[in-house]
């Protein structure tokens, strides 16, 4: 792909540190070009010294947006003139855009990006039992959104400092959030989703032991590919789905944050996946 840069081309981006791995440049890059719009994403390695020069450089550069990862989703947040809503729960922030008044505001997509993907998969979560693995940032955006629609939410976490804070916070608007201590009542769940990052390497154990699980179960991972645990789930006659939807879903919301306009998420999505092999 060969992009047309100018004097006028809206520059958005990636903060991280690391970030040279990103699959959102392909992913953002070949929505701007298929909707014929002057903007182009690039990548820029926040040293994680120089977070609030960064997060100030954004109207001073004119730079459109930015999404955040890894490390400074949490660390940005003080330096922006708004946060929303479910960022402010979350703690945590994935995208800058600019309002109309100038200011930088935060947001948090990945739950809602995460609510859009099961809705494209055919997946119903509204009165239905969940249970999550996990109590970190993923696991908090996605629990945000899930027990607005779910029974009950059923979260099991290693560390029960992290569980209990995520389950009080929750509490507060959702009745029907619960922390558990070990995975009894995951035969009561209809879904069942591993927010950790066990599964990203080959010889990581599962989140759970697959015995637990039913055929009837729809079990998803966070992480974006075909993990074990999947594997296991499919071979128990789940149905299974992971987390690449979530991520695609991400960056469509992002996206509009920062163009107003509905991005083509099919070619989204093919540029995602044709990143990834070309990157394994
Ligand atoms: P995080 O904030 O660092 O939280 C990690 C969670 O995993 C914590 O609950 C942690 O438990 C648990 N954990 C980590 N290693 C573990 C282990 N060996 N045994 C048991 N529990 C373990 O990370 P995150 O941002 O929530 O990300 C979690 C996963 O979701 C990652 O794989 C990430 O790639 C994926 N993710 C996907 C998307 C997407 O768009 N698809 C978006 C965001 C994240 P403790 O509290 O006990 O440490």
């Amino acid at each position: 792909m060969t992009m047309h840069i100018s004097g006028t081309t809206k520059v958005v981006g990636l903060f991280g540190y690391p970030v040279s791995h990103s699959l959102s440049p392909a992913m953002h890059n070949a929505a701007f070009e298929a909707m014929g719009i002057d903007y182009c994403y690039v990548t820029f390695p926040v040293n994680p010294k120089l977070v609030e020069q960064a997060v100030r450089a954004i109207p001073s550069l004119g730079l459109a947006g930015v999404n955040v990862t890894v490390p400074h989703k949490e660390s940005v947040m003080r330096y922006l003139d708004r946060v929303d809503k479910e960022a402010a729960f979350i703690g945590a922030v994935n995208t800058i855009a600019i309002n109309e008044k100038g200011q930088l505001v935060g947001y948090n997509t990945d739950g809602k990006g995460f609510m859009q993907s099961l809705e494209e998969e055919g997946i119903d979560v509204e009165g239905k039992r969940i249970f999550v693995i996990g109590a970190g940032g993923a696991a908090r955006a996605i629990c945000f959104q899930l027990c607005q629609h779910a029974s009950e939410v059923i979260i099991y976490n290693r560390t029960l400092r992290r569980l209990q804070l995520l389950v009080a916070d929750l509490a507060i608007n959702y009745p029907n959030v619960v922390g558990v201590e070990d995975f009894e009542r995951i035969a009561e769940a209809d879904i069942v989703i591993n927010a950790t990052p066990m599964g990203l390497k080959s010889d990581d154990p599962l989140p759970c032991e697959a015995g637990l699980l039913k055929g009837s179960q729809i079990v998803g991972d966070l992480i974006y590919k075909e993990t074990a645990f999947l594997k296991e789930a499919g071979r128990k006659g789940c149905r299974t789905f992971h987390g690449l939807g979530m991520l695609l879903w991400q960056g469509v919301l992002a996206s509009e944050l920062w163009t107003g306009q509905s991005p083509p998420h099919e070619i989204m999505r093919k540029a995602l996946v044709r990143a990834m092999s070309e990157a394994e």
